[in-house]
């Protein structure tokens, strides 16, 4: 399989479909990331507050890869949130990973009750000056925060990551990003499962003879989104990978595009803090 990658703003290759360990324990993080190197994904998306760096790390180390050909992101938490804060989070979660540096580091969520992620933001540029991470972004920033990151007049994040799936479509977030040259990133892009007994979509797999799945991930992918699918099944993560075999029509997309509802399954980033 050939993953597309995505060349994010500062001249960074993204893979475009990448594997996700929200909610996985450690051990379990180690054994479903090494399922996912070997059945064909090159990145991971991990955070601080997963607390399963150190199992990532172990099944990178173990895959025989070489570290270049796999791309790790992972995330700046909360109680990193200020200039000085940035560097020892992300060198804590280095030292977990087993990694000189990451391919992307984003803040987390910027907590906006207080301006702290625009401090942060300039830890950000200085841990990526130092080499400690190739790209930097963000996740869960609405419009306005990217805003007020672009006033502080350095660089623009690469990538916003933000809930994106059928039943939360996000399409104002998604403008807003292109406009600004910043990639968006789908986290919980199948609505952690909750959309795949939509009829719609059924209806759009059984045309193609895949699963509900691959539908919506393909959905993502054909709309130009990087796409972070977890499972910790075998089969799911091999079904995850396996999109490109077809393609669907407009008018499929335009029915995906119908779903959306308001589906959100996490926190509303304008209130978690
Ligand atoms: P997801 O949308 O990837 O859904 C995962 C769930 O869908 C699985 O637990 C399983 O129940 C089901 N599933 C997966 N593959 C399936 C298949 N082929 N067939 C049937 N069911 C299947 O949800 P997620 O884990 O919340 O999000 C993906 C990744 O996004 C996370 O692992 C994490 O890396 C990232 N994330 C980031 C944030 C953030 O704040 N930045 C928040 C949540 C998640």
């Amino acid at each position: 399989t050939t993953i597309p990658t995505i060349t994010l703003h500062d001249g960074t290759a993204m893979p475009q479909l990448g594997f996700g360990v929200f909610q996985v324990p450690d051990e379990g993080a180690q054994a479903s990331v090494a399922t996912a190197l070997e059945a064909g994904y090159r990145s991971i998306d991990t955070a601080a507050i997963y607390g399963n760096e150190a199992g990532v790390g172990r099944a990178i180390a173990e895959s025989g890869l070489d570290r270049d050909d796999v791309f790790v992101t992972t995330k700046l938490w909360l109680d990193g949130l200020s200039r000085e804060g940035v560097r020892p989070a992300l060198e804590a979660s280095l030292e977990r990973l087993g990694l000189e540096r990451v391919d992307l580091y984003l803040i987390h969520w910027p907590a906006p009750a207080t301006d702290a992620y625009l401090a942060a933001w300039e830890g950000m540029e200085e841990i990526r000056e130092l080499g400690l991470a190739r790209s930097i972004g963000v996740s869960n920033f609405l419009p306005e925060h990217l805003d007020r990151v672009a006033a502080l007049g350095g660089s623009v994040p690469t990538v916003n990551q933000i809930e994106l799936h059928p039943a939360l479509r996000a399409a104002d977030i998604e403008a807003a990003n292109r406009a600004r040259g910043i990639a968006t990133e789908a986290w919980s892009p199948l609505g952690q499962g909750s959309v795949l007994g939509e009829p719609a979509i059924a209806a759009v797999a059984a045309a193609h003879g895949v699963t509900p799945a691959q539908v919506v991930l393909r959905w993502h992918l054909q709309q130009g989104r990087i796409v972070i699918p977890k499972s910790v099944t075998a089969s799911r993560i091999r079904e995850n990978l396996d999109l490109f075999g077809f393609e669907l029509t407009a008018d499929e997309l335009a029915a995906i595009d119908g779903l959306d509802r308001d589906g959100r399954t996490g926190p509303h980033p304008a209130e978690f803090n």
